[in-house]
């Protein structure tokens, strides 16, 4: 799901606002922590050292930020260019009414 080089987009803020909702990052490294949870890192902020997960409070050296605050850039790219084409569509629905009524 989440590959090396990837870019995500954060769908919530930060605990301690290290990112905002709607910043865009590129994953550098990733790893699952000892509860399970998938650990990401970015390039643009750097490695987090030592830290300990706010799940299991298991305390690693890599840390990384919860991969589920993040959504891959590219699936939004796909629902808005499908959300594009519905307006589309429907515009288009909307012309031909007009012209019957005329
Ligand atoms: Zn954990």
């Amino acid at each position: 799901m989440y590959k090396i080089g990837q870019q995500v987009v954060a769908i919530k803020n930060h605990s301690q606002l290290k990112f905002k909702k709607g910043d865009v990052f590129t994953i550098i490294g990733k790893h699952q922590c000892m509860c399970g949870l998938l650990k990401l890192n970015f390039a643009e902020l750097g490695l987090p050292g030592v830290s300990m997960c706010n799940s299991c409070r298991f305390v690693s050296v890599k840390g990384g930020f919860l991969a589920r605050s993040f959504a891959p850039i590219d699936s939004i790219q796909v629902s808005e260019s499908f959300s594009d084409s519905l307006i589309k569509d429907l515009e288009e629905e909307l012309n031909v009414e007009e012209l019957i009524t005329k």
